[in-house]
């Protein structure tokens, strides 16, 4: 029996939409219990449909680095939709986003914009096996490079809790080209290179790893895959749908220094709206049609609404300080959380880089998802479920990452980790 506006709608949305949601971890399997239908949000703050208020650290799953209905961005799409919202032909825009991408990130020499990650990884998979002419591709485990089928293998978000190490529907041919190493393991990497010379295409990894929970890189890993891909004339594929103008105006290419063949991005992209991208060295990006071979298409690419978004959202990270005060927030969170952890005695570990961070229960290290899926995930649930009545919404798994936006200030962190102390005082008296 329906016991409230909540309840109700759920219900009816279990009839119509597989799961009740549009994408599988929104239905909060990994935590149990009913996910909650959002009304609104502003800022770091979301309403759900029974009014219940909550600090937000979800970000729609990374790209609301502005928060939730930014001023800006607002005005942006609003006049961008007044001139039309799709044409299926070229804007201005479109062009100056391109620009604009290419100054902040100049291994993107040429990109094209799609409608989503998973478009912008599938293309770049596509094309550097055009390129190389080879079919092979070598991914990492707990690395989710959207859900085309040759990337269900061993991929981390939703897949790392619903137990499905790839897809059914996927033919097993369809996977037997895809390589699957251990993150941070260059020795597995370069034993693969050495076992299929001349058939590998690409490797392509999450420079920072944010779908096993965050996971950085180890001191040297990105350098080390530069160099061997290159002699082994590999590309190097850098996922950086979540990584992308969020860690450094840069990406994390910038932030470490290493120069992939080709990029994609997605998330902070747009904005807050569907758009994502691939991109990188000329002589590669003129493979793709009409300029080349590669075959690669979308009726609402470019979309005039996502690309002001877009616009919008880069013109913003260019204020003073920005990247600075994303850190300062991180920092202030993960050190928050340490203190309260050591505390009372519970056991877990911070993985951070910048405004992206994962709290990992019941372990004291965590350089891949081996380690990542011993954490406690009962644990976890608990927290999940304790920082919400707490009002506070986190991402509803183990394996995914805190973000934390410019509208978050330096009190709803402050307000955070009290929420988490009042927590961890209940949880340690059982
Ligand atoms: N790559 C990475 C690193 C991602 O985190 C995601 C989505 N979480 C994707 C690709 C796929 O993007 P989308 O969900 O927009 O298709």
């Amino acid at each position: 029996m329906a016991t409230n506006k909540t309840d109700r709608l759920l219900s009816r949305a279990y009839n119509r939409i597989p799961g009740g949601v549009n994408s599988p971890v929104r239905s909060w399997k990994a935590v149990g219990g009913t996910p909650r239908f959002i009304q609104r949000g502003k800022g770091a703050y979301l309403v759900d449909l029974e009014g219940k208020k909550y600090l937000d650290y979800l970000g729609s799953w990374g790209p609301l680095i502005l928060g939730h209905a930014d001023q800006r961005i607002l005005t942006a799409v609003n006049r961008a939709a007044a001139r039309g919202t799709t044409f299926g032909a070229p804007t201005e825009g479109e062009v100056v986003l391109a620009e604009q991408v290419h100054a902040r990130v100049p291994s993107i020499e040429k990109l094209r914009l799609v409608s989503s990650g998973t478009e912008a990884t599938m293309s770049a998979v596509r094309l550097a096996r055009a390129y190389t002419q080879r079919d092979k591709i070598v991914k990492f485990d707990g690395c989710y490079h959207g859900h085309a089928d040759w990337m269900l293998a061993r991929a981390g978000s939703g897949l790392a809790t619903l137990s499905v190490p790839d897809s059914a529907g996927v033919p097993a041919g369809f996977i037997k080209e895809t390589l699957v190493a251990r993150y941070n393991d260059l020795g597995q990497v370069e034993s693969l290179l050495r076992k299929y010379p001349d058939s590998i295409a690409t490797v392509i990894v999450e420079p920072i790893c944010g779908n096993m929970g965050v996971i950085p890189p180890a001191p040297n890993f990105l350098q080390s895959l530069r160099k061997i891909t290159r002699d082994h004339g590999v590309l190097l594929i850098f996922d950086e749908v979540i990584t992308g103008f969020r860690v450094a105006p840069g990406g994390a290419q910038e932030f470490y220094g290493v120069t992939p063949d080709l990029t994609c991005l997605g998330k902070v992209l747009g904005g807050g709206l569907p758009l994502g991208a691939f991109g990188g060295r000329q002589e590669i990006m003129d493979l793709v049609a009409p300029e080349g071979p590669v075959y690669q298409a979308g009726t609402l690419s470019g979309n005039p609404l996502a690309v002001a978004a877009g616009i919008t959202t880069l013109q913003a990270l260019k204020g003073r300080g920005v990247y600075g005060k994303l850190e300062e927030r991180g920092k202030h969170f993960q050190q928050g959380v340490e203190r309260v952890l050591a505390q009372y005695q519970i056991r877990g570990v911070v993985n951070r880089v910048g405004s992206m961070l994962t709290l990992f229960f019941g372990v004291d290290q965590v350089r891949n998802a081996d380690e990542a899926r011993r954490c406690d995930r009962d644990q976890f649930a608990r927290f999940f479920h304790g920082m919400l009545k707490r009002g506070v919404y986190l991402p509803p798994s183990p394996f995914e990452t805190v973000f934390i936006s410019l509208a978050h200030g330096a009190a709803d962190i402050a307000k955070t980790l009290r929420g988490f102390e009042d927590w961890a005082r209940s949880e340690s008296k059982g």
